[in-house]
């Protein structure tokens, strides 16, 4: 054994890191031949929503470009060969910040993992090294030796084990085969991952709760790195609140409080649990279920909170929520109501089974009206929500979340009444068939941005709400064009147009008057087209997205869709039916343990997959992707559609880097011109029609893209397409 460890301890540092990782792949894999490990593997997480996997095909016989004249200004510097072996392509961890376990709790034990353990053994003070780890151009080689590989091992193991959501049974029989093999490492699952030995679980508003605050996320971003703090600095704050079903087969439900840091921009900012509370149906008691939330978030408004760096202040953004969410969080009266809408004081009207808003202009309402509740109908009671106490209106600072109200209600409405409304508005077969044709077409030219590529309309009832909006912002004027009746096709435009621009960062600052007009028009000529039936609360809430949008910005900022991909993630650590809340609050703590660096955020581009140095082109190394904080720009088809800042429009043909330049050579498109021109120039949003794309080459710096397209061919033999910017 000594002259065996003699051996190995001259190995080099990565000899042992390759040995170890060949070992516990093979491990891994006569695990997961095992049945223990079936639920794992069917429960895989995909962390990032919106991320392909599939890489582009590579040819290792591409020609070299002709590039023509750097007439962007490119810098010629030869790149030396240095610089080329140390350019190193990165891999972000997106893993959520450690929050240390601080609350007492008998825990969720052994109905899942049935191991007996003496959780004593778990060893906490190795985290800050499993933290550094991962920084491997620091490490001293000499200084390497068995404890550190167990180190890095046991911290790769638990990253694994987070990234694929591996159950605590297949881990801790992964644990004990290994054992043998490297004696440092835990035997239980539990000291591997931090599973926290306790934490405080209440019995809270007719269910249980458990309460993990604000503060610990803010000292762990701050610790990290992330969060950057200067003294008396504002944070603001956004919060989701909504209900969570658990099973089919029971009532049980999941209402976590979760937020998420809007201001200062961390780079990258993902929610966090602040709160979470478990029973069979919604909390009983509002004011019970947001006390601790509510007394924390008043104490660092008006207190802030003491780090190293100096004092910071929260201040809430806004509440993102959906509607039945919204009216019990503010203890009003619901959408359904006769005073259900949020904004106006307009009595709704009661027409063919179901409550229609059909007026457009009625009086608004304002925080302090409601404070003082001015209508008295609006509200359920007398009593305030607790919220009220908060700094944040009750009536601006609660957001019409567009996820909901547009992508799952007016699109999917609209889609419905085509295809099963009334005679007179359904869609041939015909027409439908072709629909959903055309969809279909377009997968192949869907950017990787997108989570999901079209599907036909036979599937509407699965769509999600990420479908919809393509449909709403991308596709759909595409794919309607010659299927809907141009009247009903000029009303979509309306909406199309007053959202995308709402959407848009660049545009909805410009044209947010213009936006609230179409909406408007929409929103009547639906009334007139479809009946007064069709103008529900969330139709007629359309008029009243400007305001938001006025306040806070593009509306992708102010939506439910990354608190819904959160939830998705959450749910999905619930394992079995028994003790829920304490399965999701470990996995929780557990997964709090990742550290984020500042270093892993950076905002500078990344290049992918190299191609190969070209003598012949000044040593300029060629890859075949570039991701930006933005986007992922490729070299193939779906992905290499660009606006430049010249207005000129272009596939990317390659992508390589000289000296310390990204430079895109690009074929631009000679011939662009109007989609549509009601209900304004489609040119002025960057919607364009394309043809005839020039052979020759032109180069671009990166800094030179304005925005990547969808680009959709129009006609069937790709003779010419439409450009849509991505809203990004
Ligand atoms: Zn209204």
């Amino acid at each position: 054994m000594c002259a065996h460890r003699l051996v190995r301890l001259s190995d080099s540092y990565w000899s042992k890191r390759r040995r170890i990782q060949a070992s516990v792949q093979s491990h891994i894999a006569d695990l997961q031949s095992h049945d223990v490990t079936d639920d794992a593997i069917d429960n895989i997480i995909h962390p990032h929503d919106g991320t392909s996997p599939a890489e582009p095909d590579i040819s290792s016989s591409i020609n070299s470009p002709d590039v023509c004249s750097s007439s962007e200004g490119l810098t010629n510097t030869l790149l030396s060969s240095t610089e080329l072996q140390s350019f190193q392509t990165g891999e972000n961890d997106l893993n959520g910040s450690f929050i240390e376990a601080n609350n007492v709790y008998e825990g969720e034990n052994d109905n899942v993992d049935n191991h007996t353990v003496d959780c004593d053994d778990a060893d906490f003070d190795t985290w800050s090294k499993c933290g550094s780890s991962e920084s491997d151009e620091s490490i001293d080689f000499e200084e390497c030796d068995y404890k550190h590989s167990d180190e890095m091992l046991e911290a790769d193991l638990h990253k694994w084990a987070d990234n694929f959501n591996i159950s605590r049974v297949a881990l801790g029989s992964l644990l004990q085969i290994l054992h043998p093999y490297h004696p440092r490492l835990p035997v239980d699952s539990r000291t591997l991952l931090h599973t926290p030995r306790s934490a405080t679980i209440s019995n809270v508003a007719g269910g249980v709760y458990h309460y993990i605050g604000i503060q610990s996320r803010l000292e762990r971003l701050h610790q990290s790195g992330l969060l950057k703090v200067t003294n008396n600095m504002c944070i603001r704050m956004q919060v989701n609140i909504d209900g969570l079903p658990l099973f089919k087969s029971s009532g049980m439900q999941l209402w976590p409080i979760l937020g998420c840091i809007k201001e200062p921009d961390l780079k990258l900012s993902e929610p966090f649990v602040i709160g979470i509370f478990a029973g069979l149906v919604k909390p009983k008691s509002l004011a019970e279920y947001l006390s601790d939330f509510v007394a924390e978030a008043t104490n660092l408004h008006k207190y802030g909170l003491q780090l190293s760096d100096g004092v910071v202040f929260v201040r809430l953004h806004s509440i993102v929520c959906d509607a039945p969410a919204r009216s019990f969080l503010k203890n009003i009266k619901s959408f359904t109501g006769y005073h259900g809408c949020e904004r106006c004081i307009q009595r709704g009207k009661y027409y063919c089974s179901r409550m229609t808003f059909p007026d457009t202009d009625s009086t608004l309402r304002t925080d302090d009206s409601f404070i003082n509740m001015a209508d008295e109908d609006h509200h359920l009671n007398d009593v305030h929500s607790p919220l009220a106490q908060l700094s944040i209106g009750m009536v601006t600072g609660f957001v019409l979340d567009y996820m909901h109200l547009v992508c799952l209600g007016v699109v999917r409405r609209l889609l419905l009444l085509w295809l099963r409304g009334p005679l007179p508005l359904r869609l041939s077969a015909r027409a439908v068939s072709h629909l959903s044709q055309k969809l279909l077409s377009l997968r192949s030219c869907t950017p990787c941005e997108f989570s999901r590529k079209p599907r036909s309309v036979v599937d509407i009832d699965r769509w999600k709400a990420t479908e919809f909006r393509q449909f709403l912002l991308f596709t759909g004027p595409l794919v309607l064009r010659s299927i809907l009746p141009q009247e009903l096709y000029s009303n979509f435009l309306l909406l199309h147009a007053a959202i995308f621009c709402l959407v848009h960062p660049r545009y909805c600052t410009q044209y947010c008057d213009f936006a609230r007009k179409l909406l408007i028009k929409f929103v009547q000529h639906c009334h007139h087209a479809y009946g007064q039936q069709f103008v529900v609360y969330n139709v007629h809430s359309l008029v009243h997205f400007p305001d938001d949008v006025q306040f806070f910005g593009p509306l992708d900022g102010i939506s439910c869709f990354p608190f819904e991909n959160f939830l998705h993630s959450v749910k999905r650590l619930v394992r079995s039916p028994y003790l829920p809340l304490q399965q999701v609050v470990n996995r929780v703590y557990e997964r709090h343990c990742h550290l984020l660096t500042a270093k892993q955020c950076s905002d500078s581009p990344v290049l992918k997959h190299m191609l190969h140095t070209h003598s012949n082109t000044d040593n300029a190394v060629f890859y075949m992707c570039v991701e930006t904080k933005q986007y992922t720009l490729r070299t193939r088809d779906c992905d290499n559609c660009v606006c430049l800042k010249d207005d000129k429009f272009g596939r990317i043909q390659y992508i390589m880097q000289k000296a310390d330049e990204i430079i895109l050579v690009i074929h631009v498109y000679e011939t662009v011109t109007t989609f549509y021109s009601y209900p304004l120039d489609s040119q002025n949003l960057g919607i364009v029609c394309l043809k005839n794309l020039s052979p020759s080459n032109c180069t671009y710096l990166l800094a030179d893209v304005k925005h990547k397209c969808m680009c959709m061919p129009m006609t069937d033999d790709y003779d010419s397409f439409l450009a849509v910017p991505l809203s990004i």
